[in-house]
């Protein structure tokens, strides 16, 4: 099998997980020329990034066309190195995620494989589903139900966005924090695991960050994600040394060395990763191997279509350093209408992905439907 095309296609999405908001995808596809497609996607969250992302694809696309899929190291080394002026990090990197995500989806039906197997296959029993979301209500105890209800399904834990869009309105006072996280402990009963995820617009100092996390833990916080934004070691050793929650942070890392470099300070338990952006499967994958030798957590930031998700699953049920899946807890298009076959959590535990690649067949209209420049 050789590489005959490479195309990319920014898409745009009502999403509502986030408020009905308006978020882009660079998706890519890559035509083999016995006629397969392999898909890939970055997580461009905005339409510049959309088209940047796909001006890049489209020159590294030239690079591999007539490459052999199965060769899907060598062309993530290849277009790394291709990239070597303009960015390890930024587009450069979703660039090589997306077209990565393409090429082992591809070598997976080149082999008749799974991703998940070419990975070296599962070393989990189960693989639990927690749900994440943003609560929108302005009243705690409508937000705490909102929230119950995301484990209708049977999913095993939620983690809530502060800082989001809506009539939510948290992370900006304590006791009302405090008095959330109260109500959704005893809305959810005790097993479940409570994260919270702080937004860009929430800017906790550290003695708050300390402050908030000490009450939270009263009610079982499991871990706090960005309490301190993504590049902030000494508050992170602040924060780490006064309380004992799990600290989460490193979904804005673009590659394994911003990986390692967050793992030396010593301060982060879980390493949020996104394949979408951090240089796709392979570099998940080495980003993993890592993470499992600190005797840390990785956490996939699956949050965008039903690619970043096959993609994410496989390689979360490959690694021990992944415990946890997250999915979206309302129904949305990219996940769920986008493509046949993927993945969905059944009481509350994530089955393996099955068939060829990332084992999803892509739905075309769909696609053109949200094809951002149609
Ligand atoms: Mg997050």
């Amino acid at each position: 099998m050789r590489i005959a095309r490479v195309e990319a296609i920014p898409v745009a999405y009502p999403e509502p997980n986030d408020h009905g908001a308006t978020r882009h995808l660079c998706l890519v596809r890559i035509t083999s020329d016995d006629g397969r497609e392999g898909w890939g996607e970055a997580v461009t969250m905005w339409p510049e990034a959309s088209r940047a992302t796909a001006e890049i694809v489209r020159a590294m696309g030239e690079l591999i066309v007539g490459r052999d899929p199965v060769d899907s190291a060598a062309i993530w080394q290849e277009l790394r190195a291709h990239a070597w002026w303009y960015g390890m990090g930024g587009i450069a990197s979703f660039a090589v995620a997306a077209i990565d995500i393409a090429v082992w989806d591809l070598k997976g039906k080149a082999l008749d494989a799974r991703v998940l197997d070419l990975l070296g296959g599962p070393v989990h029993d189960q693989m639990p589903a927690v749900a994440s979301s943003h609560a929108t209500h302005a009243e705690i105890p409508a937000m705490a139900e909102q929230i119950a209800g995301w484990l209708e399904t049977g999913l095993r834990g939620v983690k809530v966005g502060f800082g989001k869009r809506g009539e939510a309105n948290l992370g900006f006072d304590h006791d009302r924090d405090v008095a959330f996280m109260k109500a959704v402990r005893e809305a959810i009963g005790p097993s479940h695991p409570i994260m919270i995820d702080l937004g860009v617009r929430v800017r906790w100092s550290v003695a708050e960050a300390v402050a908030r996390v000490r009450a939270f833990e009263e009610y079982g916080l499991h871990w706090v994600e960005e309490p301190l934004g993504h590049d902030d070691p000494a508050g992170y050793a602040t924060l780490r040394a006064k309380t004992t929650t799990l600290i989460a942070y490193g979904e804005r890392e673009w590659n394994v060395d911003g990986v390692q470099k967050i793992l030396d300070t010593g301060t982060v338990d879980v390493v949020g990763i996104d394949p979408g952006r951090l240089e796709g499967i392979t570099g998940f994958t080495k980003a993993c191997e890592r993470i499992h030798a600190a005797r840390r957590q990785a956490n996939a930031h699956s949050w965008s279509s039903a690619i970043v998700l096959a993609a994410s699953l496989a390689v979360t049920w490959s690694s021990p350093a992944c415990r946890q899946f997250e999915t979206k807890p309302l129904r949305n298009p990219m996940q769920h209408d986008l493509a046949e076959g993927a993945a969905v959590p059944v009481d509350g535990l994530w089955p393996q992905p099955q068939g060829a690649g990332l084992g999803i067949a892509v739905d075309h209209d769909v696609v053109d439907h949200y094809r951002l420049d149609r």
